[in-house]
């Protein structure tokens, strides 16, 4: 009975220390957990803005996606938190790497280091493929496939745990992340490959997600333009009829420059 006793004054003191932050109808407390680790990872305190606050937080990511901004945990915010989406953070200044990283070369190489069992090889190469011309096609940069040995960008296919500190989450949620412009893990790509890869509107499209995730390979960060390929979140259209946006253009021009005629 003491102990028990004990367990209970302990957590309610607990909780009188850190009180929960308000929310708002009926968001049960796995979904605030989720909600937390949500903001932990896309909304990071960047060391010069300082430590920020579960609400500041909030207030920044209903900010970027230009829903009303409570600073409070409602339905709107978590069905945003929850549609599938990039692993990269949304925080416009926050980089792996400090300054503005570029690939100081044009002729770039790429490697596929595996492959996924969702599709065959050819479907995921031309996938690739494809999604690399999304770039080249506006700026002077050339990418190389090449099968062994070294390459600038090297692309994996990995589930949960895959030794980047950034584990994937199983079906759903993050679907990818790729690393800025560098030397070793820069520019690489990664698929969760807990989701189910397709070439069509099923499931989550290939090339729609690598063309955004080669944007981070490039030195992009996530755009707050609903009609940029760098906004955060999945949306299906359909690759035939697929366009950059003027957003995703500007940004990668200012890097690279137009497409030499
Ligand atoms: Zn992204
Ligand atoms: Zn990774």
């Amino acid at each position: 009975m003491v102990s028990a006793f004990t367990l209970i004054l302990v957590s309610l003191s607990y909780s009188l220390a850190f009180p929960k932050p308000k929310a708002e109808g009926d968001i049960s407390l796995p979904d605030q957990k989720f909600a937390e680790d949500y903001l932990n990872k896309f909304y990071p305190s960047i060391l010069k803005s300082g430590v920020k606050t579960f609400e500041e937080k909030i207030k920044e990511m209903q900010k970027f996606f230009r829903i009303k901004i409570t600073g409070q945990l409602n339905t709107e915010t978590m069905d945003m938190m929850k549609t599938p989406r990039c692993g990269m953070p949304d925080v416009a200044d926050y980089k792996f790497f400090p300054g503005t990283p570029k690939w100081t070369k044009t002729s770039l190489t790429y490697r596929i280091l595996n492959y996924t069992p969702d599709l065959s090889k050819m479907v995921v190469n031309e996938a690739i493929r494809m999604a690399f011309n999304v770039w080249s096609n506006v700026t002077p940069l050339k990418f190389r496939m090449v099968t062994r040995g070294q390459a600038d960008i090297f692309i994996r296919f990995a589930k949960g745990n895959h030794g980047d500190f950034n584990p994937f989450d199983g079906p759903g949620n993050t679907l990818a992340h790729a690393f800025a412009p560098g030397t070793g893990i820069g520019g690489d790509a990664h698929f969760d490959d807990a989701e189910k890869w397709t070439n069509s509107n099923l499931g989550f499209n290939l090339f729609l997600v690598a063309a955004h995730e080669f944007g981070h390979s490039l030195g992009l960060s996530h755009s707050d333009d609903r009609r940029a390929l760098m906004y955060p979140t999945y949306r299906y259209v359909d690759p035939r009829t697929f366009r950059l946006s003027q957003d995703d253009i500007r940004g990668i021009q200012t890097l690279y420059g137009k497409k030499i005629k």
